[in-house]
């Protein structure tokens, strides 16, 4: 049988977006934009792809009803539904004690029972995503769900330790990613911050993997059957 050169090196039954197609996939971010910078791309091909996708916000430390709006934005130009963790208004996660935060993603697990669970890594730098990275590994004792890691996000590039161990191919998704982390107008175009950086790295991820664009993932636990 002759098969096709591209189908014969990517089979379709290893992509992610099939993997977690008709489940549910929950994605962790300390604040709005974090996601979109992170995982953009993932996102919105996981839900193009036909899983429900949850963006979970943790936090608005302040200038809430802006930012809150822009996180509504960039989940709709992603697909993809929005969810504050910490309601109320403007709070910030340091004020929170843990085993209170740890409480509240358990409720997030139980409640959405999610097949992937996406978050900030340990190589980040900035302490309310460690605060969440760190909230979310006691999660994993509730369900057996695949657990990643992505990318330290922020607005200004600084040096990290961070190594992908899985790439997802976001050459199709791109776009909405760039046009999603535009949304959060108050972070980049209000404050003359470029956002193309976020393209270019993109693009230099994708050439690890000999893709155009790509997103980078530690992997934490995955179950391959
Ligand atoms: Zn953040």
């Amino acid at each position: 049988m002759k098969m096709d050169r591209a189908t014969d090196l990517r089979p379709q039954t290893q992509s992610l977006a099939s993997r977690y197609s008709g489940k549910t996939v929950v994605a962790i971010g300390a604040h709005p934009d974090d996601l979109e910078i992170g995982i953009g791309g993932t996102l919105a091909k996981l839900r193009r792809d036909g899983a429900r996708v949850v963006m979970v916000v943790a936090s608005i430390p302040k200038d809430f009803d802006v930012r809150f709006e822009e996180a509504k934005r960039g989940a709709e130009i992603l697909g993809c539904e929005m969810r504050l963790l910490l309601d109320g208004g403007a709070r910030r996660l340091e004020d929170v004690k843990t085993c209170d935060l740890v409480g509240m993603l358990d409720g997030v697990i139980k409640e959405y029972r999610p097949a992937a669970v996406l978050t900030h890594s340990n190589a980040d730098f900035h302490n309310d995503h460690l605060l969440i990275y760190n909230a979310c590994l006691p999660t994993q004792r509730l369900a057996h769900f695949d657990f990643f890691s992505y990318h330290p996000t922020n607005c200004r590039p600084v040096p990290v330790q961070f190594h992908p161990r899985a790439y997802v191919d976001v050459s199709d998704t791109i776009d909405a990613k760039m046009h999603a982390i535009a949304a959060h107008a108050s972070q980049f175009g209000g404050r003359g911050l470029d956002t193309e950086m976020y393209r270019e790295f993109a693009h230099m991820q994708g050439r690890m993997v000999g893709v155009p664009y790509a997103e980078g993932l530690d992997v934490n636990r995955m179950l391959l059957s």
